[in-house]
């Protein structure tokens, strides 16, 4: 008879052995990509550095459990200290935010938006959102996304003038066209959106208020961006960007809908809760609540806007001319490459942006006349407005001279001095 192949040494191996001992290829590339971090200004307006703490509960035993359902009403036996943990992000999270209800299980933004659509609206019903060329989401009606395909989708976007938000042509097309859900928030809108106004249109037009907060959650938990709150009815964001959380989502409302969106998140959209997950994002909230965020937060914006104003001094020209969050998007039109070349010819200067569609673009999405850069993960390494303010230059000479081998050998040398200058997690990971 032959031996079982499992002995008990390989089998004790696998919980006592690293991720480096375990795994060579795979640890090879996460040390690649910490190198390749700690190595690039970070400009995506999406990223941010959370805490160790954060990255600590992402990698604990909380993975393991199955939790289907909610605190005190699983599914499954043995959540005595997973329901303790939801309880906890449960409660940082209203007091966070001062919402009466939350939702602290969605997987992601993409299905959280999901999850309050099919919460709210039936398929084949008007939903209103921005335009993905105006810096609307995916998830806000594109075509080719869920959205798009089960609901009738009416667009909005910015004024061709301003390139902002005009409420009153908004309210003018809403009560055109009487959605059942009105979706405010962006993926790259430079500027304050008025989430109370977009409440008031909703309200006037019979249509549910729903806010999708994403980018400026961060910014609205410290109070550096109004509150959708206490106006509108449906609030998500994810906590992954300016909240600094891990990769994630939670759904905020009014007491009123929390039945409907409970039902909807489980077990309508999801299965088992990722209480990992979970239990980061109450970290995460946790360090949102010190009074340090705000500083924190403040600060993203000041960068932000120091960035800006290196960029036009360098000669480039910002949508809506400035930003108020922490993002810019730049037009490109007047640099001899555009959005595809510029976020290719900067990389090679360790310098990541994103190309990206400004409003009534004449260019394709793939390769558009802009790109996109924010200022959270700079802010979480410790660049104040000074070095935002040289990156905006630095960012313009290269695009003004994509031939110009001495500028990118300079650019190059300005980035690994200061990037050097502010390490990310300076005692390292393992
Ligand atoms: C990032 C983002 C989302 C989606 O988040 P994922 O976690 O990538 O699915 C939704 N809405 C807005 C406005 C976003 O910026």
């Amino acid at each position: 008879m032959n031996e079982p192949t499992q002995t008990k040494s390989s089998f004790d191996s696998r919980f006592s052995n690293s991720l480096k001992m375990e795994d060579e290829t795979i640890y090879a590339f996460v040390q690649k990509e910490f190198a390749r971090q700690q190595d690039v200004l970070e400009l995506i307006p999406s990223e941010s550095l959370p805490s160790r703490a954060v990255l600590e509960a992402l990698g604990s035993v909380l993975n393991n459990k199955y939790s289907e359902g909610y605190p005190g009403r699983r599914y499954y036996g043995g959540n005595q200290f997973i329901d303790e943990v939801e309880k906890v992000a449960i409660d940082r999270c209203k007091q966070l935010f001062g919402c009466e209800y939350v939702n602290v299980q969605p997987y992601s933004g993409s299905p959280a938006n999901a999850s309050i659509y099919l919460a709210t609206i039936n398929y084949g019903d008007k939903l209103m959102g921005m335009n993905l060329a105006h810096g609307g989401h995916l998830t806000h009606g594109h075509k080719l996304n869920f959205s798009g395909k089960s609901y009738q989708i009416v667009s909005y976007g910015v004024s061709q003038e301003t390139e902002m938000l005009d409420y009153d042509v908004i309210k003018k097309q809403a009560m055109e066209e009487k959605p059942k859900i009105i979706v405010s928030g962006s993926s790259a809108y430079p500027r304050t959106i008025d989430f109370k106004a977009f409440a008031e249109i909703a309200q006037e037009v019979g249509a549910v208020s729903m806010s999708d907060i994403s980018h400026v959650a961060g910014l609205i938990a410290a109070g550096v961006h109004p509150s959708p709150f206490p106006e509108t009815d449906i609030v998500m964001t994810t906590t992954h960007k300016t909240l600094c959380g891990p990769r994630g989502a939670i759904i905020m409302a009014k007491a009123k809908f929390g039945e409907a969106l409970d039902k909807a998140v489980f077990p309508g959209m999801q299965g088992g809760p990722h209480n990992h997950q979970i239990a980061a994002k109450a970290v995460a909230f946790g360090e949102a609540l010190k009074p340090e965020f705000k500083v924190f937060t403040s600060q993203i914006v000041k960068n932000a806007h120091a960035l800006g104003e290196g960029l036009m001094e360098g000669g480039l020209r910002l949508v809506s001319g400035g930003t108020d969050n922490h993002l810019c998007l730049v037009d490109l039109k007047n640099a001899p490459i555009k959005g595809k070349e510029a976020e290719t010819l900067l990389d090679t200067v360790n310098i990541t942006v994103n190309k990206n569609m400004i409003p009534y673009d004449p260019r394709k999405p793939l390769d558009p006349s802009g790109i996109r850069v924010g200022t959270p993960t700079l802010t979480g390494r410790g660049f104040t407005e000074s070095e935002c303010r040289e990156i905006g230059q630095m960012i313009a000479k290269v695009v003004f001279n994509p031939q110009d081998q001495s500028v990118m050998n300079r650019v190059r040398e300005q980035v690994k001095t200061m990037t050097q200058a502010h390490p990310i997690y300076p005692t390292g990971l393992n």
